[in-house]
This record gives C-alpha cells, structure tokens and sequence, in this order.
C-alpha cells in the first residue's frame, strides 16, 4: 500500500504556520510520517473508528498525534516544549532518557460508555536497547507484536509531501491462522521467500524517490520483474484528506470539565477565553456570557433526559 499527502498535507502546514509558530523542520517531517503511516494503517486494518498513532517523548517534543478516520480524513498535531535540534532524529526529540513511547490507539465509533478503547504501546527502542532513530522501525516493532506479521514500513515527508509505502505479508490463510498454524513467535516470521525478497526490493527504495515520484513509476522501479496487480487509486472524497472534527461544543465541553473556578480565572484576568485547535488553529470565543452558559447548573433534570432549547 502507497500514500501520497500533497495539498491536504500542506494545508494542515499552512494553517499551522498560520495560527503561531511553525514547527521545527524535524516535528514538521514526524508529523508527515505520522500522518502517512496512520492513512497506511488505517486503510490496511479497515477499523471502524479512530485511529490515533501517538509519540510521547521526554525530548523537546513531548508529543506528536496523527489521528486518522475509516473514511481516511487525517488531522495531526504535536506538542514540542524545547529547543528541538537542527537534523534531529527521533532519539534527539523523543527519546533523550528512552523514555518515549509509540501509542496506537483504535477508537470504536459505537464505544458503550465506560469500554476502553484498544491501546498498544511500543518503546523507541529495538530489541537490544538500542535507540530507533526511525519511525518506520518503531511501527514496524509494533505490527510484528500485535499482528504477527511482517510488515516494511518506509516513510518520508518534507513540506509539500507525506509519503509512506507499506509491504506486510498476507496472513496464512484467515482460517489457518486462527488455528494457530501460522507463525507463532517472531523467530518463524520472515521466512516466508516471497516476503523477504518483495520486503528487501521496496527496501531500496530511497525517501528522494517516495517523495518526488509517483506511484506507478515506484512499482516499476521495485516490481518491475513482479506480475502487477494495481488497485484502484482512493482519492477525493474517498481517500486521504485533512478534515478536523473540533467544534464549539467540545471546546464547550472542555471548558466545564476545567471546572467554573479555573474557567472565572481566565475571564478574570483576560476578559473572555480564547482556545485555539491545536489540530486546525481556529480559534474559540468565549466571552463571560458564553462561560455563564456553559456552568448552568442543570436543574429538574432528570437522569437521562435531555433539555431542548
Ligand atoms: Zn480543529
């Protein structure tokens, strides 16, 4: 599977640079990858729900977030509290005392209230302790954990492009792997031929190629002594779009969760509050009327019901 995040990617930049500060080159380039490697794992897990893709780090970045959609609409953010390196890889940003994690998180659309939703998480480090400087080698970490499967992940991104391509092996067969015939640790795993040499051909694929060409001419370059089978491209309103789902209501629903005294505090001080998405930039208002609104105490209202206005 092959993404390619062009105008989408480069408007989440442009409202970000927009709105306050842009990112450092390094996070602009993790924030891509993310993004790219989160429409991959979404389009390949099909999941009916979120998908957030995470990294907490205890570096200059102390977050990045890539959430991604069933229907592929994206929006990504991240959080950097320090000076974060000219060049600096994952170790420099995320990873400086090997505390930093990779979360994945699936969100189920019809969640009841009180189920949690499914979380996997992964250190920034290899079996041997050594510090992953890739993204690509963390997700890679991940999916062979929790999917058992071998997956090459190669990911790039630079300001006009976020590119991932994804090469997992097929299950077994569906049936044969829930028997428990497929691999069982991951020791079996990667002895498949036909994997290894189709994981080790989209190996050579440098980041310069996945960001400047397109997809058919990648899958010659790779492929090209492969037999082909080419699936349609999901492109517009069915592939991968920048689409953010912050409203005033949930900004609403922040504030009260705040509490009253907190949210007085900054209307004390600056007169209204003012919330900036951190996914989109939009700003929120909302003046003492407003935040009078939202602290109404909720009277004669019986459990369950609901109030029209
Ligand atoms: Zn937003």
């Amino acid at each position: 599977m092959l993404v390619r995040l062009t105008s989408d990617w480069q408007e989440v930049l442009r409202r970000r640079a927009a709105a306050s500060n842009p990112f450092p080159p390094p996070v602009r380039a993790l924030m891509g990858e993310m993004a790219a490697a989160g429409v991959l794992m979404q389009s390949n897990i099909n999941f009916a729900g979120a998908l957030i893709l995470q990294t907490h780090g205890d570096g200059p970045v102390k977050l990045a977030v890539a959430e991604v959609q069933p229907d592929l609409a994206f929006r990504v953010t991240a959080t950097v509290i320090g000076e974060v390196p000219e060049g600096a890889r994952l170790e420099a940003m995320l990873n400086v005392h090997g505390k930093g994690r990779c979360a994945i998180t699936l969100d189920p659309q019809d969640r009841r209230p009180g189920q949690q939703p499914y979380q996997g998480v992964v250190a920034l480090h290899g079996d041997r302790r050594e510090p992953l400087q890739e993204l690509s080698e963390v997700l890679e970490h991940y999916m062979l954990q929790s999917e058992q499967l071998d997956t090459r992940l190669i990911l790039a991104a630079d300001d006009n492009v976020a590119a991932g391509l994804l090469i997992q092996r097929l299950p077994v067969e569906g049936a044969g792997n829930l028997q428990g015939t497929g691999p069982r640790n991951e020791d079996d795993i990667g002895v498949n031929e036909a994997f290894n040499r189709i994981a080790h051909l989209a190996a050579t694929l440098t980041r310069e190629e996945l960001l400047t060409l397109d997809a058919d001419t990648i899958l010659r370059r790779l492929f090209w002594e492969e037999p082909l089978r080419r699936f349609p491209v999901q492109a517009g309103d069915h592939g991968p779009r920048f689409v953010c789902s912050c409203s005033r209501e949930r900004v609403g629903s922040m504030l009260i969760g705040l509490g009253r005294e907190e949210v007085d505090g900054i209307i004390a001080e600056q007169g209204r509050v003012e919330i900036a998405c951190e996914f989109c930039g939009l700003k929120y208002h909302f003046d003492p009327v407003d935040v009078g609104g939202l602290f109404v105490p909720q009277l004669n209202q019986a459990p369950g019901s609901s109030t029209l206005n």
